[in-house]
């Protein structure tokens, strides 16, 4: 049997891309390895529209009851399966899992999202979420009046840093080389704000605090010297890692490896074929931003396979 749509990935885009492909009575499979997506690590989300504040478990066990209650005829839901390739097959794509599950599709969206990069240094582990965060809009409020750190010289460090002084006592943006990757008129104007102080060609070495986060060895890679830095909290913005590895050759990605979409509709390059949320090269990333993307791709894949 051919699907109309095969939907990969269970985070805010994958379940809701599913509820709508129910609505409109499209024969459609989703795939999801895990439910939630990135935010499920999160103690407290505070910006999912009509929910004042929920956990990331409670996000994804929302995700999964709303997905589960349009499961019938036209729905059907892989838990616990990883795809690991796509293949075109004559007017069809061929989706294959890690337990050895091949299923057909007419049309495929990608919403398998992203995981960040993570820095290495001793102690990061143990306080993720304990003051070493992941992301600036989620969690950043939480650390109004303090002294934060934020690692990475990118637009993302500069855009982190910006939110950041808007209520921060001082913001610190640590840099691995001598130069800013992010955009001129971004540094300069982030600059500009006196609250805000950089440190080039910077190692990071050490997490240090006891329950919570309080402060950074570092080591100037130019110097060997080594520093330590009181700070509450560290965002840290060194990249994200887009789950596209099964797809690389059939569909065409970015440098970094996000899947380029006409953002007007989610189209990628390969016809057949919409992605939406994190795996995309879009600017932003919120789960908001991913719901609405893959709601956009679902109205175009409802319009494609209705006018073939
Ligand atoms: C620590 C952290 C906290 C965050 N907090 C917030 C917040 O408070 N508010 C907010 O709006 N945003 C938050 N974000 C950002 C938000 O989580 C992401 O923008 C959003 O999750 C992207 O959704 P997505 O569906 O595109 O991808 P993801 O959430 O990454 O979901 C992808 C899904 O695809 C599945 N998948 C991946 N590969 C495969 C495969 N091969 N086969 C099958 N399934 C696969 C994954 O298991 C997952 O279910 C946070 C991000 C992080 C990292």
């Amino acid at each position: 049997m051919t699907y109309d749509l095969i939907i990969i990935g269970g985070g805010p885009a994958g379940s809701a891309a599913a509820v709508y492909a129910a609505r409109k009575r499209l024969k459609t499979l989703l795939v999801v390895s895990e439910w939630g997506g990135q935010s499920i690590v999160s103690e407290q989300i505070y910006n999912w529209i009509g929910t004042p504040a929920l956990s990331g478990n409670e996000l994804a066990e929302n995700f999964k009851k709303h997905v589960m209650a349009n499961v019938g005829d036209s729905l059907e839901v892989s838990e616990a399966e990883k795809v690991v390739g796509v293949t075109k097959v004559e007017n069809t794509f061929s989706v294959k899992t890690e337990s050895g599950k091949e299923f057909l599709s007419k049309t495929i969206l990608m919403a398998s999202g992203s995981g960040r990069r993570k820095i290495t240094a001793k102690n990061a582990d143990k306080f993720e979420n304990k003051g070493l965060i992941y992301c600036v809009s989620c969690d950043g409020p939480l650390f109004a009046d303090m002294d934060v750190a934020v690692i990475g010289g990118g637009n993302a460090g500069f855009e982190s840093a910006a939110q950041l002084l808007a209520y921060c006592k001082s913001v610190t943006l640590i840099n691995r080389s001598d130069t800013f990757k992010a955009d001129e008129v971004t540094v300069e104007k982030v600059l500009q704000n006196p609250k805000m102080a950089t440190i080039k060609n910077t190692e990071i070495l050490e997490i240090k605090g006891d329950q919570f986060v309080e402060g950074l060895v570092y080591k100037n890679t130019a110097t060997g010297v080594e520093s330590e830095l009181k700070v509450s909290g560290i965002f840290v913005e060194v990249g994200q890692i887009p789950n596209t590895d099964f797809v690389k050759g059939l569909v065409p990605l970015d440098e970094i490896g996000r899947i380029k979409i006409n953002t007007w509709n989610q189209k990628t390059e390969v016809p057949g074929i919409w992605a939406a949320g994190d795996c995309t090269n879009v600017l932003y990333h919120q789960n908001n931003i991913a719901a609405g993307d893959a709601v956009r791709a679902l109205e175009d894949i409802y319009l494609d396979l209705k006018t073939r």
